[in-house]
């Protein structure tokens, strides 16, 4: 069998772990990022990290240099804006004061004697390619993913290849605008569903209606998605509003992309999905199902499948020429 070796970097963990062509992850590792040490060190880590996972599969294995040889590529997804092909970070949400960093160079740097291919995408890009090789897109060719957690994240795949765009900035279906005056996004723009189903926003309306007078269970201070969801479940109305409402949100920009993309399958992942079928997704599919045209009306809304594990997995398929 052959393996690659995924890294999953992450504003508070490094994640690495070992992935055979099945799919399946073993030598998993965690290490804190330690953002404030800046680029090298985390770099360093990195490198470190990888090294583990080698060292680990060869005491594991056999102990011979021929299980070196069956690592294939090393693949690592990271936040934020990556220019294409050149394995530099121009920007990133995640680590403040990080512009142009030529991060693939400096772990590169950093791997004495380990002559194996690194790869380097967005995270939302590999998660979705994780999902698609190994999670809940495996057999479809046309797939969008949107990921509901601290930001709205979003991939597309066309004919089972990752749409990168021309400046790779393709794929921000969270910046879809779903009401044109709507909500002040962080992007600078207004109305993006970002601004609705982002856990901060879906914290914030739900003060705000707390503010407004609404009954609820809930207390305004210190709120998080998850709360609002439990309470949602516990047949609390205002949370099941909240949802029902982002749900409906999510099924106006998934009718745009679905108009223009025409995919087979929209997969949801993010914590904020973990809401469930009842509290979300029924709202969602009802949403698209008002409005969507009748053919690209067809596109299947399902929930992603690896959880937290699609970053390492995606990561780890970007060693593959066909990805
Ligand atoms: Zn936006």
């Amino acid at each position: 069998m052959k393996y690659s070796i995924g890294i999953d970097l992450g504003g508070t963990d490094i994640k690495a772990g070992l992935m055979g062509t099945d799919g399946k992850l073993s030598c998993r590792i965690i290490v804190s990022t330690r953002v404030s040490e800046g680029a090298k060190a985390i770099a360093i880590r990195i490198a470190q990290t990888i090294q583990q996972v080698i060292t680990t599969t060869e005491t594991e294995t056999h102990q011979s240099d021929d299980s070196k040889g069956e690592i294939i590529g090393i693949g690592l997804g990271a936040p934020g804006l990556i220019i294409a092909g050149s394995g530099i970070i121009h920007f990133s949400p995640n680590f403040p004061g990080w512009t142009d960093i030529p991060l693939l160079e400096y772990v590169s740097a950093e791997l004495d004697g380990i002559n194996i291919p690194l790869y380097i995408d967005n995270d939302v890009n590999v998660m979705v390619l994780g999902e698609l090789h190994h999670g809940a897109g495996v057999g479809y060719e046309n797939v969008v993913a949107l990921t509901l957690g601290t930001g709205v994240g979003g991939g597309v795949v066309i004919n089972r290849k990752v749409y990168h765009g021309t400046w790779n900035t393709a794929g921000e279906l969270g910046h879809t605008v779903v009401q044109p005056d709507g909500r002040e996004c962080g992007c600078g723009n207004r109305g993006c569903l970002e601004a609705y189903a982002g856990a901060r926003h879906i914290v914030e309306r739900t003060q705000q209606k707390i503010a407004e007078g609404r009954k609820t269970c809930l207390n305004p201070e210190g709120l998080s998605p998850k709360q609002i969801a439990q309470a949602a479940t516990d047949g609390d109305k205002l949370a099941q509003d909240i949802f029902s409402e982002t749900g409906r949100y999510i099924g106006v920009a998934l009718t745009s992309i679905a108009h223009i993309l025409n995919p087979q399958i929209a997969i949801i992942g993010g914590g904020i999905a973990a809401a469930g079928e009842d509290i979300l997704f029924q709202h969602i599919r009802a949403e698209f199902a008002k409005r969507a045209m009748d053919i690209p009306g067809n596109m299947d809304i399902v929930p992603a499948k690896l959880g937290n594990d699609a970053g390492l997995v995606g990561a780890a398929m970007l060693a593959y020429s066909d990805k």
